[in-house]
Formats: C-alpha cells, structure tokens, sequence
C-alpha cells in the first residue's frame, strides 16, 4: 500500500492507476472501524484499484463540536487500510486541502437544510467543498457512501449529478455491533451507562419498524413510537420520518420508500441512526 500526503501525488498516482482499471474511492475522516472496512470491500466490487482517504476536514465541525478532540491515529489506519487491501491510502495535511486564501464553497440547497442540517449550521457545505475536492484530485471514480450518515449520502448524490463530476455514487449497508448500535468512530466516547443508553437509538428504529410491521402507516404514531424508544439518550435533536429519495415529510401516512433518522445526545456525544421501515436491514 502506498501512503500519499501531497495532492498533486494522490492525482498522478490516480491517473496512473486508472490506466490499469477503474478507482474505488472511499472517504474517511479516520478512526477506522469495520464500518469503513466494510466500504473498502465494497467498493473492490466496482473497481480494481482501491484508494482511501483519512482526512478530519474542519470546515464540517461547527466552532462547539468536537474537531480538536476527534480521535486521530494514522498508524491505526494504516494497518487496517494495508489489512483491507487498499492499494493508496492518502492523508493530507488541512493546507493541502484548503491552499492559503481558499474561498470556494459547494453548497447544496434544500437537501441540505433540514434534518442534520438544521442542528449543524455549515456541516454540508464543510462536507460537500471537501468531498468535491478529493472528487476532483482523484478524477473519475467510484465512491462509496455509507448509509450511516444517510443525509449525507443523499447531498452527495445531488452535488454529483447537479456538477456533472465523473463520479459514480454507491450506498453501502450499515454495520452495527452485536447489539445494535451503528458503529462510529464517535462511539469511543461513550462509557459504562452511556454506551448502554446509545443502545436506544437501534430500539427506537426496531420499535417503529416493527409497528410498520403491524400495519401502522401513520406517520406521527410511527415517530411517537420511535420517541419512546429514545427516552434514555440526554436530548433528542430529531426522530423524523422521511421520503427516502428526497428526504420530504410525510404529510399523513407514510409509504414503502418512508425512512426514519434519528439524531440524539448522550451525554456530550451527538449519534445518528437510520434505517429504511418496509426493508430495514437488521
Ligand atoms: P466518517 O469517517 O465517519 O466520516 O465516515 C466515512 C464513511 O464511512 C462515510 O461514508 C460513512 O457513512 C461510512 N460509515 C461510517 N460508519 C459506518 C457504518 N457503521 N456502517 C457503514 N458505513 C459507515
């Protein structure tokens, strides 16, 4: 595996792969779990160079979150990077990424603005400038997406097609612990009670998934019931029942294609789940 940190190294070294085959791309801010791993094996399904990317990209933080104290261990990284056979591993350094005197931003409209959005004002736009920027020094790729941050995927997919990148999108399934909760590279924050209070956000999607089961469609009871379920976390930013593709509100009764994402605190940790009702994957 090679380790590059210079942008114009991680292009020729694209270029130069691409002469061989098509480049899976996989973007990280690090930590790396079987979450990420799992986005590495996925993307040798569409490509037969695997290139990934460990960069904590501050212009996604807001000025009270957590960048300064966001677990960084490049060695770590490495070694499952080189154990998942990834073939390029770049890590930047934030001037390579951001040259001095940068002030181009991508900004996406309403796709961007509720849900995540809402509780983290300039988020996306953090995501979506540096995320067109590794698009952009990598050339054409496949990139995979976990469905983890769901929004997410969805923001991307928009600046994708909205700036005609040479970029295939790919979802890729969550993976969970044993007991349900969605890996992160946040979850490492959580201790003894907290841990086992995370626990309520798989719950609450089972609980809500599971009266869709039944034949509940009514949007505000499916989301009462998820609610329920979220009691022990320390705030609820949302529970929210949406149109999976759009990412809309359900006015009354939701469909097949309705997703539930929830967005809590427990203790000073912010944690995101989701999962589709009619085919949700757990
Ligand atoms: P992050 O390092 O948290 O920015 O995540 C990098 C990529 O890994 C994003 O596409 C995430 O959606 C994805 N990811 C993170 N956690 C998981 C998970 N538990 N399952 C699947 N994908 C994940």
């Amino acid at each position: 595996m090679e380790l590059v940190h210079q942008v114009d190294v991680f292009r020729s070294t694209c270029e130069n792969l691409r002469r061989t085959g098509p480049v899976g791309l996989v973007l990280t801010m690090g930590a790396l779990h079987e979450g990420h791993v799992s986005l590495m094996h996925l993307v040798r399904k569409y490509a037969s160079n695997v290139v990934t990317t460990v960069f904590v990209n501050p212009t996604q933080f807001g000025p009270n979150e957590d960048l300064a104290k966001y677990p960084r261990d490049l060695e770590h990284d490495s070694r499952l990077c080189r154990e998942a056979g990834v073939d390029v591993l770049f890590a930047p350094a934030v001037n390579e990424m951001y040259p001095s005197g940068a002030q181009t931003k991508v900004r996406v409209g309403e796709l961007a603005d509720g849900l995540c959005g809402a509780f983290r004002p300039g988020h996306f736009e953090g995501v979506c400038t540096v995320v067109t920027k590794f698009f952009a020094a990598c050339g054409p790729c496949v990139a995979v997406f976990g469905e983890k941050d769901y929004q997410q995927l969805k923001v991307i997919e928009r600046v994708v097609a909205d700036l005609l990148l040479p970029v295939t999108v790919v979802g890729a399934p969550i993976v969970r612990e044993t007991d349900g909760l969605a890996m992160s590279s946040r979850n490492r924050y959580l201790s003894g009670e907290n841990r086992t209070r995370a626990l309520s956000l798989s719950l609450a999607l089972k609980a809500s998934v599971q009266a869709f089961n039944r034949g509940e469609r009514r949007v505000a009871v499916l989301e009462q019931v998820a609610k329920a379920e979220l009691a022990p976390a320390d705030s609820l930013e949302y529970a929210s029942i949406v149109h999976g593709d759009t990412l809309l509100p359900y006015e009354n009764v939701v469909d097949q294609s309705a997703r539930l994402l929830i967005a809590v605190r427990v203790g000073s940790t912010r944690l995101i789940d989701n999962c589709s009702l009619a085919e949700p994957g757990f």
